[in-house]
């Protein structure tokens, strides 16, 4: 595969913005600040009178932290993994509600079960700890990867003997959302949110202008393009986020296919999803890069409805735009070519 290594840190998408207005008259300036959770680093810039108000929404993504991770043993999710069933708090018990109604929808392509899998690749631990799992041993995790058979009733979820729930593949889309959510009650109008490379915007620029928002070349270390939104997610799940590369060469990702147990190769390398709610975006994100170039775009045909654009980029170097980022999709690398997505 042609496809050249990346260094893990890149991941942060670069961004282009007003740099600090402020106004004044009523005290509203850039608020930023810069930390880590959730395996990522997170970066927040808000227009807001308010100093206290980055260290608040820090707490919001550290609290989600704390109840969301698989890794840490005090959480929920890691609790319900633990002891088979567990009561949840609201938030999260609304999370697995709406994380399983998408697991449904876009037909198992996202599954909130596939963790034993994830793991046994060796994608929880360092890079050394990473390897090829036996076959027979992939059969066997299979068997238990199913989001059918988690059972949510009121906040009580539960777990077939053998089954692990990873909320990874969308919480730092809904971290995201709760973080937007506190800015807006905060009456914030503008804002920038990058949880790792996923960004999520509230209002337009301070000036009035659209923000612009960076898309990494999967393939590269420079940019795709670049793209220009207001209050929008635009999420991104890529096979050069979190890989290995085996004794035979062969590169291996973490976005796992449910169907067969393997890292998902159906053609994308990278799925840009951009929309007005961070979790439908990053259910989508992980769930299109497992569909590939056709079965996500006819997903996307037949979810006009959903409000989403897509840029996904294909192995062989076609960026695929749906018709609505035409305008809004700037290329930036010269190695790839742009079609876009019929809409009929
Ligand atoms: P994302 O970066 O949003 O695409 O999420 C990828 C993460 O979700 C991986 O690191 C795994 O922990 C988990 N994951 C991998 N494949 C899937 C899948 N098909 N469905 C749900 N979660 C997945
Ligand atoms: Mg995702």
């Amino acid at each position: 595969m042609h496809y050249r290594l990346l260094p893990a840190l890149c991941a942060l998408a670069l961004l282009f913005s007003a740099c600090g207005t402020a106004s004044p008259a009523s005290g509203e300036q850039e608020r930023s600040l810069g930390f880590f959770a959730m395996d990522t680093y997170m970066n927040i810039r808000a227009w807001s009178a308010d100093e206290a108000l980055p260290a608040e929404l820090e707490a919001v993504a550290l609290d989600l932290e704390a109840r969301l991770s698989v890794t840490r043993e005090d959480s929920e999710v890691a609790r319900l993994n633990r002891e088979g069933s567990a009561q949840l708090s609201e938030d999260t018990a609304g999370l697995l509600r709406r994380a399983l109604a998408l697991c449904a929808e876009t037909g198992g392509a996202l599954d909130v079960t596939v963790y034993p899998v994830v793991r046994a690749w060796g994608f929880t631990l360092g890079e050394e700890d990473r390897a090829v799992p036996p076959p027979e041993e992939l059969a066997e995790l299979l068997s238990r990867v199913d989001y059918r058979a988690v059972t949510l009733e009121g906040n009580r979820a539960a777990l077939p003997a053998g089954a692990e729930l990873d909320l990874g593949a969308v919480a730092k889309g809904y971290t995201g959302d709760r973080m937007a959510a506190a800015l807006r009650d905060a009456g914030v109008q503008h804002a920038l949110l990058d949880l790792g490379g996923n960004i999520h915007t509230l209002g337009t620029k301070p000036d009035g202008s659209d923000w612009h928002v960076a898309i990494q070349d999967p393939r590269g270390e420079g940019l795709l393009g670049v793209l220009s939104v207001s209050d929008r997610a635009v999420i991104t799940s890529g096979g050069y986020e979190r890989y290995f590369v085996d004794e035979n060469g062969e590169l291996w990702w973490h976005i796992m296919d449910p169907a067969t147990g393997y890292p998902a190769r159906n053609g994308l390398i990278s799925v840009t999803v951009v929309g007005g709610e961070g979790l439908v975006c990053d259910a989508l994100s992980t769930a299109l890069f497992v569909m590939g170039p056709e079965r996500a775009s006819e997903f996307w045909r037949a979810h006009r409805d959903w409000d989403v654009e897509l840029v996904l980029v294909t192995e062989n170097g076609t960026v695929l735009l749906t018709p609505g980022l035409s305008d809004r999709f700037s290329l930036s690398s010269g190695d790839y070519g742009i079609q876009v997505i019929p809409d009929g």
